[in-house]
């Protein structure tokens, strides 16, 4: 092989590392270059995976290759690599190479030719620069990938710990939670468990449903002292959520082909450390709320102060034979503007939704944040024909609303903009409940959603 041949060869090598992004990217940027040199038919790198000594295939290192002849041959390859340092070996028409991480093994390079092959080919005065290139190449690969999931790592635990600064409900934040560490953790399954109310049952809050039931088994053996428990192999690690010493709940993490390995456990443990101290400080934060009259993210009432406004009103209105209204209100496609641009732009959609709600209602007017993208609005002494000239201004203002998000830095998005559904409906003194006013108002809105949204319609009695 003449000096330019080998150079080309070398310097391929290393631009075809350089330029994939994926492991199989490599492998075929590989291929096309041992083309020009070699009449390959296949090329594999295998890695030897330390803790199982067990062999993965480069391109899935979330599966083990199986037991049969094949792959015990490839173990039998390995180990003769490991007692003699040689630069490769040949077996009829296939060429092995060692991937070393400096005297450590880390694997192999197999390739599969179309002819028989002989140690006088030219090929094999390269083999041991081209043994260096490899090695070379998948260890920065190998660490490539772990500084991308670093990084990725120490995004979700931030993100985890800012969750409870606008947020403090549990029913939400807990899925929220699970999609956060799911997005993070890719080759196993997550499930979120709390522990129910009289603290005997774990209830599967992430995701809806689980495809293994003895998960539930392995919850009941959990107490407050047990930390990180493996089972099956190191296949499901379970990761307890802990307060003061009280078990909450656990995070369980399932894979089902390989064992957890070190790195992840490691990752697991940090995460349900931090998701831990965020769901105590939501439980805390619930109780000071109960003496709360506001909202904490929109500064509107809350949820239990609309229910006492409510009685108010309604008595008030029976008593002067007033008029009351109710404005239900609820923002369209809310979901998909936090599946696009994040829950803290979600967070700030709402609060600028409040602020224009507010901006537009009167002195007397009641708004309260009912749940969580919806708005409840009390109007007293307003007719129904006052209430919904007031709902189609709410409309349309929030329609014009730009929001801005150029902070949450969001490939370049400067404003979004949001629409909202309303119904509206009229106190009557014949109803036996006072929630009726509201019901009523919440058939419209429904009207509202079903008949194309952005829209008012009017609840009336028929
Ligand atoms: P529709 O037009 O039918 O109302 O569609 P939608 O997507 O708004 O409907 P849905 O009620 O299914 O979605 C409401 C979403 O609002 C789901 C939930 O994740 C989100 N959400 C609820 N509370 C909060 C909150 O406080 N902050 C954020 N960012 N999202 C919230
Ligand atoms: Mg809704
Ligand atoms: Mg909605």
């Amino acid at each position: 092989m003449d000096f330019k041949t080998l150079y080309n060869f070398i310097n391929k090598l290393t631009a075809v590392f350089e330029k994939s992004k994926t492991r199989k990217d490599f492998i075929l940027g590989l291929e096309t270059v041992f083309l020009k040199v070699l009449k390959l038919d296949s090329l594999k790198i295998y890695i030897l995976d330390e803790f199982s000594y067990s062999l993965k295939d480069f391109e899935k290192p979330w599966e083990n290759l199986g037991d049969d002849e094949n792959n015990s041959k490839l173990k039998e390859i390995i180990n003769s690599f490991l007692a003699q340092k040689e630069s490769y070996k040949i077996s009829e028409n296939v060429i092995y190479i060692p991937i070393y991480d400096d005297i450590k093994i880390l694997g192999l390079l197999k390739l599969v030719l179309d002819e028989k092959i002989t140690p006088e080919d030219e090929f094999f005065e390269i083999a041991s620069l081209v043994r260096g290139q490899i090695s070379y190449a998948v260890l920065n690969f190998k660490f490539r990938e772990k500084t991308q999931l670093n990084t990725k790592f120490y995004q979700t635990i931030r993100n985890i710990a800012k969750l409870i600064e606008t947020q403090y409900e549990l029913s939400y934040i807990l899925p929220v939670l699970g999609e956060m560490i799911d997005s993070f953790i890719y080759e196993h399954l997550i499930y979120i468990f709390i522990k129910t109310k009289n603290k005997k049952e774990y209830k599967l809050v992430w995701p809806k449903n689980i495809k293994d039931e003895r998960i539930y088994t392995y919850l009941e053996e959990l107490n407050p002292k047990s930390g990180i428990t493996l089972r099956r192999d190191g296949k499901v690690g379970i990761f307890p959520l802990l307060s003061e010493q009280k078990l909450l709940g656990a995070v369980v993490a399932y894979n089902p082909f390989d064992k957890l390995n070190e790195n992840e456990i490691n990752y697991l443990d940090e995460i349900s450390k931090q998701a831990s101290i965020t769901i105590e400080r939501a439980n805390e934060y619930m109780k000071v709320l109960k003496d709360a009259t506001l909202d904490a993210l929109t500064g509107l009432n809350n949820r239990h102060q609309f229910a006492l406004r409510l009685r108010e009103e309604t008595a008030t209105a029976k008593r002067q034979n007033a008029p009351l209204c109710c404005i239900m209100t609820d923002i369209d496609f809310f979901k998909s503007v936090n599946d696009t641009y994040g829950h803290a732009v979600g967070d700030c959609v709402l609060k600028n939704v409040a602020k224009t709600i507010k901006k537009e209602l009167r002195e007397n007017d009641i708004p309260s944040r009912y749940g969580g993208e919806e708005f409840a609005i009390l109007l007293p002494h307003t007719t129904l024909e006052e209430a919904e000239l007031v709902a189609k201004r709410l409309r349309s203002a929030v329609e014009r609303k730009k929001i801005n998000i150029e902070e949450y830095n969001i490939e370049g998005i400067k404003q979004i903009g949001v629409t909202i559904s309303i119904g509206v409906s009229a106190y009557n003194k014949a109803d036996k409940e006072i929630e009726t006013l509201y019901q009523n108002a919440d058939k419209a809105l429904y009207e509202a959603k079903e008949s194309g949204r952005n829209r008012v319609v009017v609840y009336r009695a028929s």
